[in-house]
């Protein structure tokens, strides 16, 4: 789907139409263009408060970037005695602030009182003008669900408002702001997510907050191809975001075996024969589709390290007129199938030690959604499901969600036309996303350097309105 607007009110006729009726004017998002491209690039300011701990962990992943790399001094809330990097330079952000910077990065993990808060303002207020179109903002903090002391769950959980005002803030650049809590001592986990967060591939992620937990190994990844050696199960994947997955997953390294009805099966075949996969034809609403999955993956890879659920459907009617069918279709699709299809592969030692599962969650499962009870339940189900069985899972085998807002496909393409301009327009980005945001999210959650992150709801969705 192409979005008509967003070409239009980039044109020099539009762009002043737009701002003479107040109406948005969102940015064009950049995303990845290479698989070889550096994930960030320009000017990347660091900042730390008192006590921070990331910061080393930080300079050692941005030392790696082309990027010139700034540690930001010249106050007395900022923590100078942090090592950043060999290749950091100083700059005193009270007078030398100069061009634009890709990113902002603070490390606020050793905030410990309320007061201490006053390092996010005497770093962010000076710079935040000096950053540049489609920018990033970081926040890394300590969970809140760690803190031992009340004072320093309060200033870490501030972290969260912060982070979703700042993406508000500068939504319209194009530019995101992001947040990850992490574990004590769980440094070695945050290259990935670093990474994700500062690269073109998180063009759509704004506004969210990632927990970070200790992992055994942080293993080194090939950035071309993180996935390399990898089987990967991806439901619904003849089209929409499903393609995208499998394209992605592909793109990175892994085999992917791609699943879908048996009616989509020539659209399945042509995504699958394009990445010399495997398709699949299964309903997996079916009562023997676990076994069928599982036996076939048994014959053809051995096991897999990705189960990606993405199917999905919707059924929309208000409550009181919708038929059963629709009820029991929705919740058997987007919820119970995933579960059945989890309990087989475990039961059968099918999912590889440091598997990934990725379930597709929707902010109308966090929200709530008009004529949606069906829907919002089954995701918000999903939810559930993540955040228990992350507490459950061995082996290194990690499970998280992705939670898409207005994501460009045939499904929001069949929505009206008011709902959807709304859908696209409601979000600090004032756009919708693309299928290939989703999938970068998920190829994140697979990468073998993201032990650490598992029980995470990541939304997708521009920083949507709609929900929290
Ligand atoms: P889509 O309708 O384009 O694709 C869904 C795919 O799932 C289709 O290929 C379909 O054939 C397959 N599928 C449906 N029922 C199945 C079954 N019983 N067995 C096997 N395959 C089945 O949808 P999409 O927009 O690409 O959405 C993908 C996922 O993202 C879904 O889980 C959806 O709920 C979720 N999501 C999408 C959006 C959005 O804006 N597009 C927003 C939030 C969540």
């Amino acid at each position: 789907m192409s979005d008509l607007y967003l070409k239009l009110v980039n044109t020099p006729v539009g762009k002043s139409a737009a701002q003479s009726l107040g109406l948005p004017s969102p940015n064009p998002l950049k995303r990845l263009k290479r698989v070889d491209q550096p994930y960030i690039e320009g000017d990347v300011l660091v900042g730390a408060g008192s006590g921070a701990k990331a910061v080393a962990t930080v300079g050692a992943t941005l030392g790696a970037s082309p990027a010139n790399v700034f540690h930001a001094t010249g106050l007395d809330t900022l923590d100078e005695s942090s090592k950043v990097g060999n290749k950091a330079e100083a700059l005193d952000v009270t007078v030398e602030l100069n061009g634009k910077f890709s990113a902002l990065v603070f490390d606020a993990t050793g905030l410990k009182t309320p007061q201490e808060l006053r390092a996010l303002y005497d770093f962010f207020h000076p710079t935040i003008r000096k950053l540049a179109a489609n920018g990033r903002i970081l926040v890394i903090g300590q969970d809140p669900q760690t803190c031992r002391k009340a004072p320093q769950a309060a200033a870490q959980q501030s972290l969260e408002g912060f982070v979703r005002a700042m993406g508000k803030e500068i939504g319209k650049k194009g530019a995101t702001a992001n947040l990850i809590w992490m574990a004590p001592n769980a440094e070695n986990q945050l290259d990935s997510s670093v990474r994700f967060f500062l690269s073109p591939r998180s063009a759509y992620v704004s506004g969210q907050f990632v927990r970070i937990g200790k992992a055994d190994t942080a293993k080194a990844t090939n950035p071309v191809a993180p996935l390399a050696g990898k089987v990967a199960l991806v439901t619904g994947a003849s089209r929409g975001i499903g393609a995208s997955i499998a394209e992605t997953l592909s793109r990175d390294g892994a085999t992917v075996i791609g699943l879908d009805i048996p009616q989509a099966l020539e659209d399945l075949k042509t995504v699958t024969d394009a990445i010399k996969g495997k398709a699949l034809a299964c309903d997996i609403t079916d009562e023997k589709a676990p076994k069928l999955i599982a036996d076939f993956i048994a014959k053809e890879t051995g096991g897999v390290d990705f189960v990606v659920h993405n199917a999905g459907i919707t059924r929309d009617k208000t409550l009181g007129n919708m038929p059963e069918h629709f009820w029991d279709m929705t919740i058997a699709v987007n919820l119970t199938a995933e579960e059945l299809i989890d309990e087989e592969l475990m039961h059968r030692s099918l999912l590889n030690e440091n598997g990934r599962i990725v379930c597709i969650s929707s902010i109308s499962g966090i929200a709530g959604n008009f004529g949606q009870t069906n829907y919002s339940c089954a995701k918000s189900g999903v939810i559930g499901y993540v955040e228990a069985m992350a507490k459950q899972l061995k082996d290194g085998i990690t499970i998280n969600a992705i939670a898409p807002g207005f994501i460009e496909t045939q499904m929001t393409a069949a929505m009206p036309f008011t709902i959807r301009e709304a859908g696209r327009r409601m979000n600090s980005l004032s756009q919708g996303g693309q299928p290939i945001d989703v999938a970068e999210a998920i190829a994140w959650y697979c990468n073998p350097a993201s032990a650490g992150v598992t029980g995470n709801v990541v939304r997708v969705c521009g920083q949507s309105l709609i929900g929290k």
